[in-house]
């Protein structure tokens, strides 16, 4: 037995308390967690005086040719879900999750392709939904790579697979219906504004379909959020430069103007790097005192391999609202630093998003080389750095501790015959020899 079973006094304790709460996470996870289980959840919540929730998110997901090759398993069928394994329980027990989907699926009508117009599967989107993302930015620069048609469609494959999305609309009406979603009793609204479509147009007469950066929109649609019933308004952003792991002067002002406009929550990306993260004093617009942005989250999935494009980013926000004195805040902002493996074998790359913190009896280690934990090791190294170099106050998940409390749950689920789904999911996502 390994250490965790050391502490048998916590781990019962610990061990309780998940089987007293272990049918609501079962409820969650069993299903497709829709809207109408969300907000079943948040009528229970209200009930309590304080009620927290946490939004997860991550950076880009982007589909290059050799994740389609590697993920295909038929003449024109593919699957993408083995690359979200190692984190999905980390995303999935997330009230919310979020990504930049940097892509657009098109139909198998048009070549599938990778950079610099993309065309991806839609199994793709298939496998986010698999991984547990709730709603995804589709504004950046690669929204207009298959013109209109490659929008609409993403939009509808999206809805296909219920994830929510924002940035790049259907119609007028489609853009002036801002996202807002019910977390535990708590309205958060979302907006998202690219920097531009890489010099591919935007319909003419139709300049609602994307969102570009634009201060007078931000500010407008910033009030509709708020109107429309948002407690909370985050705000995400495509922009900066690529492989720049600072902010520019361009970023800066933008974040400093949506601030201004009233915005709580801020996430950048785009430069395909991680940039530092920090906490900022809202205006009294704002629903919270202080706010916080991300600058850039980095790529979460992609075929770029090189230091600093290979590290991701799970980055948690754990909101809590105090009922009874009408206030919220952010009560915890942690994160996982995750990396991208990729197989060494060119014909089959494999790519897998892995917790760049393992321990060292984890499955994977089976196949991951020397060289792979070496890389993974640099980009565990290079993400804490800079993920503490404009805050301290935002803690590095002790994955160790983390997995002691999955396998306690994994326990409890097995000890309930009627929790034998969530025991075997756990069983087949975590895969931890404990000895
Ligand atoms: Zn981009």
């Amino acid at each position: 037995m390994g250490n965790w079973f050391k502490i048998g006094g916590i781990g019962l304790l610990v061990l309780g308390a998940i089987l007293a709460g272990i049918r609501f996470q079962h409820g969650l996870q069993a299903a497709n967690p829709g809207q109408h289980e969300k907000s079943r959840s948040d009528r229970e919540a209200r009930k309590g005086s304080i009620t927290t929730f946490k939004m997860t998110f991550v950076g880009d997901l982007m589909c290059h040719e050799a994740q389609f090759n590697n993920a295909r398993t038929g003449p024109n069928s593919y699957d993408f879900r083995s690359c979200y394994d190692e984190v999905l329980p980390l995303l999935k027990e997330s009230d919310f999750t979020y990504g930049n989907f940097e892509s657009v699926c098109a139909g198998s009508s048009v070549p599938y392709m990778g950079y610099p117009g993309f065309n991806s599967p839609d199994e793709f989107i298939e496998a986010l939904d698999y991984a547990g993302f709730d709603l995804v930015s589709t504004a950046n620069n690669h929204t207009m790579d298959q013109g209109e048609a490659g929008v609409l469609r993403s939009l509808s494959i999206l809805d296909q697979n219920g994830i929510g999305h924002t940035g790049s609309f259907r119609s007028q009406h489609d853009h002036d219906s801002v996202r807002v979603e019910y977390l535990k009793g708590t309205r958060v609204g979302f907006l998202s504004y690219t920097y531009g479509t890489n010099g591919r147009p935007i319909p003419e007469g139709k300049p609602w379909m994307v969102n570009l950066i634009d201060t007078a929109a931000i500010r407008t649609d910033i009030q509709v959020a708020r109107k429309a019933g948002a407690e909370l308004v985050t705000v995400f952003f495509h922009f900066g430069n690529e492989n720049e792991r600072e902010p520019n002067a361009a970023q800066k002002q933008v974040v400093q103007h949506t601030i201004a406009c009233g915005a709580d929550i801020i996430i950048g990306a785009h430069p395909h790097v991680i940039q530092p993260v920090e906490f900022f004093k809202c205006a009294p617009s704002a629903t919270l005192d202080t706010g916080f942005v991300a600058w850039s989250m980095g790529n979460f999935i992609s075929n770029q391999y090189w230091r600093y494009t290979d590290a991701g980013l799970i980055l948690n926000l754990t909101i809590s609202r105090d009922h009874a004195r009408d206030s919220i805040w952010i009560s915890k902002a942690d994160y996982i630093p995750t990396w991208v493996y990729r197989g060494r074998d060119p014909r089959k790359k494999q790519h897998v998003v892995f917790p760049a913190e393992l321990p060292l009896t984890h499955h994977s280690t089976k196949y991951l080389n020397e060289d792979a934990i070496y890389r993974m090791k640099e980009a565990y190294a290079d993400t804490r750095a800079v993920m503490a170099s404009y805050t301290s106050k935002v803690a590095l998940v002790n994955m160790q501790e983390w997995m002691y409390l999955e396998r306690m749950k994994y326990i409890a689920a097995s000890m309930h015959p009627q929790l034998k789904t969530l025991a075997q999911l756990r069983q087949r996502e975590m895969v931890v020899d404990w000895r």
